[in-house]
């Protein structure tokens, strides 16, 4: 996954990230990891949707696979029969790499390009862990996805969940001590940026309920 640096981004693509991260925040809210997302297609958002991990309980839940359900069972966006690439015109914006699941269905449905906040350092499935979007397949097309885009707000935004009391976790743990980092390290160099040193992740436990 390549990092693009902001001054390297075009504003269009600002705009749309900063609406995923209007979703982010709508998913903090509402006691979830802050994770939000927007499909775009022929430069309109078709879908927009946040994690509902906790609110369904179900690990499932993340905030790509709600907003593709959406697109799927939309008779306009998605005419039957459907194609055997129904996103093959659609780009995701997301405030984190996909995780390996999402990066996996994302691949199947045959999304065009994906445009990710922060890096996945646990479960990122287009390059932090795996790279579910490019591995070589006999069939399914690759897809380009590259991050940075909102990224100390994406960051941030997670510290901010985490350090606060998770009501959902099994053994709730006491982070009142915890003190928010706002400074946010650059990204290093390597393929496997993630976010191992900026990013404040849950305890193992925590991360059990909630991941992304
Ligand atoms: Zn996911």
């Amino acid at each position: 996954m390549e990092y693009i640096p902001p001054e390297d981004q075009s504003p269009q693509h600002q705009r749309w990230m900063a609406q995923a991260m209007a979703m982010a925040q709508e998913a903090i809210d509402n006691n979830e990891v802050p994770v939000g997302c927007v499909f775009v297609r022929d430069d309109r958002i078709i879908a927009k949707a946040r994690n509902r991990t906790n609110e369904l309980r179900n690990a499932t839940r993340h905030a790509e696979l709600e907003a593709i359900d959406a697109i799927l069972s939309d008779q306009e966006l998605t005419p039957t029969p459907i194609s055997q690439y129904p996103l093959s015109t659609t780009i995701l914006y997301v405030t984190v790499e996909p995780c390996i699941m999402c990066a996996s269905a994302l691949r199947q449905l045959g999304i065009k390009e994906v445009y990710a906040g922060c890096g996945n350092d646990r479960f990122g499935g287009c390059g932090s862990v795996l790279n579910v979007n490019e591995l070589p397949h006999p069939v399914r097309p690759p897809y380009k996805a590259v991050y940075g885009y909102s990224r100390d707000e994406a960051i941030i935004i997670l510290r901010k969940f985490y350090i606060t009391e998770n009501k959902a976790a099994p053994v709730p743990k006491s982070k009142a001590k915890r003190v928010l980092k706002t400074e946010v390290a650059a990204p290093t160099p390597s393929p496997r940026e993630g976010t191992p040193a900026n990013l404040s992740l849950p305890t193992p436990d925590a991360s059990k309920v909630h991941e992304s």
